[in-house]
């Protein structure tokens, strides 16, 4: 604790002891990294100072302000979340980890960060950091993800808890991992718990913790439709429940084997919208990556044929402008679509205007 508090990073959910803030950062946290989540929580903390404000807000606006930060399960439970504290909790964070694992979108170790550093409950946790900075202190050479080595470890960081200061402790454990017990070459020579550390002892830090095994990411072939009509296009709004939930997309699906491009846009139209279109220009490629596929997507020109569009598979279709775009929030995949067939300016690259036809 000592050594954190000379070395940690100054990071603005570290400047106060609001549960709200403390929470907002955590769920920000899960899974991405602290440079990109800082503006993001600058801007969400403008539009939304208290859980109260947050509260009344509506999914649009929330989803906007996430745009880009990925895993938009988080931005539609930290809604659910400050509805439920404002009508059950009257505006107030419980202070328990029990309660608050109750809390949509809050486990364990989120539970167990705003307990310790917002109200200073001695509650343990364990992340990607803690539990490597763990495997190396006490050498553990097994696979971290099993559920038995999970719950030794959960074991291991509530007897490390302390009773007072737990807040500090837990965010020292993890700046530790963050900074100085990273993932390749840790930096035992500036260590402060070098001379605790089995791994440092044994010279093993290198090899620990045991690689995760590497599975080959399904890579799928998508195609989109950028369907025209009086300067607008068509877009469309994603099902709440499931991969990003209430998000806004142009039309379109994956390929089947044996399609091609155009004919996978045709059929997917049809599907989605109950209308026959007619591929025209190719307007742009994506690569993109999620946590658990890859995709390629194509994205199509399209002009309507037949019928009018209904949303057979969407929950909201608008006709939209070029400018109307700020009002919605897309997936990043989307948003690199439109940047290369709206804003393409490189000389170098293909320039693809979408002329609004
Ligand atoms: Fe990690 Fe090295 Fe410190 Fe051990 S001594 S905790 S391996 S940085």
């Amino acid at each position: 604790m000592d050594w954190y508090r000379r070395n940690a990073r100054d990071l603005p959910w570290r400047r106060s002891h609001d549960p709200y803030r403390i929470w907002l950062s955590e769920i920000m946290l899960q899974q991405t990294r602290v440079d990109t989540v800082r503006p993001y929580y600058r801007r969400f903390l403008r539009a939304f100072p208290t859980v109260r404000r947050l509260a009344g807000a509506d999914e649009h606006q929330v989803l906007k302000l996430w745009e880009g930060l990925g895993y938009y399960s988080r931005a539609r439970n930290l809604l659910k979340t400050a509805r439920l504290i404002v009508s059950h909790h009257r505006g107030r964070f419980p202070e328990s980890v029990e309660e608050l694992r109750n809390l949509p979108g809050v486990g364990r170790y989120t539970a167990g960060a705003i307990a310790s550093i917002a109200y200073g409950v001695s509650a343990p946790i364990l992340d990607g950091n803690v539990k490597r900075v763990l495997a190396r202190l006490y050498c553990i050479p097994e696979n971290l993800d099993t559920a038995e080595i999970q719950k030794r470890l959960w074991i291991m960081a509530e007897e490390l808890t302390p009773d007072r200061h737990a807040g500090d402790f837990n965010q020292a454990m993890m700046e530790l991992g963050a900074m100085v017990c990273i993932p390749k070459e840790p930096r035992c020579e500036v260590c402060p718990v070098r001379r605790f550390c089995a791994a440092h002892r044994n010279g093993c830090q290198n090899k620990l913790p045991m690689p995760r095994a590497r599975k080959e990411l399904p890579h799928y072939q998508i195609v989109a439709a950028l369907i025209g009509r009086g300067g607008k296009y068509l877009i469309g709004r994603r099902r709440p429940e499931g991969l990003l939930g209430g998000l806004w997309e142009l039309p379109g699906g994956k390929m089947e084997a044996g399609e091609t491009p155009e004919q996978a846009v045709r059929r997917e139209i049809r599907e989605e919208l109950d209308v026959s279109v007619r591929p025209g220009r190719h307007l742009a490629t994506v690569q993109h990556a999620y946590s658990h596929f890859r995709i390629t997507m194509q994205v199509y020109e399209c002009r309507l044929r037949q019928g009018q569009p209904r949303p057979l598979y969407h929950t909201d279709l608008r006709w939209v402008t070029q400018s109307d775009q700020s009002h919605y929030a897309f997936p990043a995949a989307t948003l690199k679509a439109f940047q290369k067939i709206f804003h393409a300016t490189s000389s170098r690259s293909r320039r693809v205007r979408w002329t609004g036809a």
